[in-house]
C-alpha cells in the first residue's frame, strides 16, 4: 500500500510545483497515472521510489516512512519494496539478458542472491516468452523484447510496488497492448501495487484506476 500526504515538491529551478493532499494506493491496485507531458508524473513516481529527496509531506510505502530514510536505508528500501520501469529501460548493453533481470542482485549488497532467486529469473523469463533468450544481449533482442526484460528485472526482487513510467512508450500499439498485459498479469501474480504513467487513453480500461495529474496536483 501506498499512502502520501501532504505532500509538497518544489524544484530548486522553480517553477514547477506539486501538491498532493492525500494519494491511498491499495496493494494489489492497478493505477493509470494520466497528465500532460510537464505536469509532474515522473516527478511522482520518483518521489515515491526516493530517487527524489520529500521535502514536505509523508510517503508511506509498505508501512516504512520513505520521506524519513537515510540515503543508505533508502537504497535498501528500493531494493525490497520497489520495481521500477524506465522508459529508457536502461538495460546494459554488454550483459546477457538473464545478467540485465539479475541486476539488482549484482549491484546491490542489499539484495540477497540465491537458486531461489535463479529458478525465480527463469519463471519470469518463460512467463514472458525469453527462456531461450536468456545467453542474448539486449542488442539481439525486439524493442519488445527488451521491454520484457525491464519488465522481469523490475518484479526480480519481488517488490511490493511496481513503478513504471512509460513503459511502452517506444512499442507500436499492438505490442504496447501486449507488454503492458504483461506488466500487470505479472504484478497482480506477484501481488504489487502497480502505478504506470501512460498517454495511451485506449488501455486506461486494464486498470483498476486513473488518476489525472491535473486533479492531484492542487498547484
Ligand atoms: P512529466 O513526467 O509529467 O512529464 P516531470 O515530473 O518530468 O513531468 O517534470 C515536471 C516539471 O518539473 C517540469 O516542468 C520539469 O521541467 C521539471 N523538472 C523535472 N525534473 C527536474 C529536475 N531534476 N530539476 C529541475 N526541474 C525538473
Ligand atoms: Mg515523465
Amino acid at each position: 500500500m501506498i499512502s502520501v500526504l501532504n505532500l509538497e515538491h518544489q524544484y530548486r529551478e522553480g517553477g514547477f510545483s506539486l501538491s498532493v493532499p492525500e494519494l491511498v494506493i491499495e496493494p494489489a491496485q492497478s493505477v493509470a497515472l494520466i497528465g500532460p507531458s510537464g505536469s509532474g508524473k515522473s516527478t511522482l513516481l520518483n518521489l515515491i521510489a526516493g530517487t527524489i529527496p520529500c521535502q514536505q509531506g509523508q510517503i508511506i510505502v509498505h508501512g516504512t516512512r520513505v520521506d524519513q530514510l537515510s540515503e543508505a536505508e533508502k537504497r535498501r528500501y528500493r531494493v525490497r519494496e520497489i520495481g521500477f520501469v524506465f522508459q529508457e529501460l536502461e538495460l546494459i548493453e554488454h550483459l546477457s539478458v538473464r545478467e540485465n533481470i539479475l541486476l539488482p542482485f549484482l549491484i546491490n549488497r542489499a539484495a540477497q542472491f540465491s537458486a531461489t532467486i535463479e529458478e525465480r529469473c527463469l519463471v519470469l523469463a518463460r512467463n514472458v516468452g525469453l527462456a531461450n533468450k536468456l545467453e542474448r544481449r539486449p542488442n539481439q533482442l525486439s524493442t519488445g523484447e527488451k521491454q520484457r526484460v525491464a519488465i522481469c528485472r523490475a518484479l526480480i526482487t519481488s517488490p511490493t510496488v511496481i513503478l513504471a513510467d512509460e513503459p511502452t512508450g517506444s512499442l507500436d500499439p499492438s505490442t504496447s497492448l501486449e507488454i503492458l498485459d504483461l506488466l500487470l498479469q505479472q504484478s497482480a501474480d506477484c501481488g504489487a501495487s502497480v502505478l504506470v504513467v501512460t498517454h495511451d487513453h485506449s488501455q486506461l480500461n486494464r486498470f483498476s484506476r486513473t488518476i489525472d495529474m491535473k486533479t492531484l496536483n492542487r498547484k
